[in-house]
């Protein structure tokens, strides 16, 4: 496990190309937001988006990432399910994978997740408030008991996912609902982190325990140096079989 892992953040970056109000509050894109914290974090970072040739996400590309947040929302049914395939491939041999807010309709989410990952929605700007139940787990390193959103869209249980592996957050939102906001996942060799904070129209990506939870996450979600994966016909045995021996 490393505490500088090369992380590549994926962002359709879509609205941020067409939206003012969004541009104002990510000028180069929510993906160069994340990508400052995590350099100052002293992380190898690279960036890639939706309209770039495969996406920006080649073999090569993945080859060199060991964890690959993603963000998406507009455009999932755009992502080309070849570079779906590579991606799965890659996270189950190993490269770490953290999933942000919309992404939970992502192609590769619901391909890794199995079910429909669909939920609640409301979008009014209210607060939320996110609470961490496992305060042992890396990813809650450096948070207080809870931290607050002040102006959040809301998404609410159920929430149509797999049992998560670890439970790290839970946000209550000022209407009332509740929503596992912070899930870990594994799948084959590769772990999976879905964090739900990062509505495009709000400064979410600037706020400090936000980035801090990510940072933590791609840690987290980093290949952890095990051994290779052998599959297949073992004909040697390690031990003698022969009876009387
Ligand atoms: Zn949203």
């Amino acid at each position: 496990m490393t505490n500088t892992p090369r992380v590549t953040i994926w962002n359709e970056f879509r609205h941020e190309k067409r939206n003012a109000k969004i541009a104002a509050i990510y000028p180069d894109g929510m993906h160069e937001a994340i990508a400052s914290h995590l350099r100052a974090e002293g992380m190898t970072v690279a960036t890639a988006t939706l309209d770039e040739p495969e996406h920006g996400l080649t073999e090569e590309a993945l080859g060199r990432t060991d964890t690959l947040i993603w963000w998406g929302h507009t455009a999932h049914d755009e992502v080309s399910d070849g570079v779906v395939d590579r991606v799965q491939s890659r996270v189950l041999e190993g490269m770490g994978l953290v999933v942000l807010h919309s992404g939970h309709f992502s192609k590769i989410f619901k391909r890794l997740m199995g079910t429909s990952c669909d939920l609640k929605w409301r979008e009014v700007g209210e607060k939320e408030r996110i609470w961490v139940v496992a305060p042992g787990h890396p990813i809650a390193a450096g948070l207080g008991e809870y931290f607050e959103i002040p102006a959040a869209e809301m998404y609410g249980e159920y929430f149509d996912i797999p049992e998560p592996d670890t439970l790290v957050f839970v946000s209550w939102f000022q209407g009332g609902e509740v929503f596992r906001s912070g899930c870990c996942f594994h799948r084959g060799r590769g772990k999976i982190f879905y964090f739900r904070p990062g509505h495009e129209t709000y400064p979410i990506y600037h706020q400090p325990e936000v980035l801090k939870v990510i940072g933590n996450a791609v840690r987290w979600a980093a290949p952890s140096g095990g051994p290779e994966v052998k599959f297949g016909h073992r004909p040697e045995p390690l031990e003698s079989l022969r009876v009387g021996e």
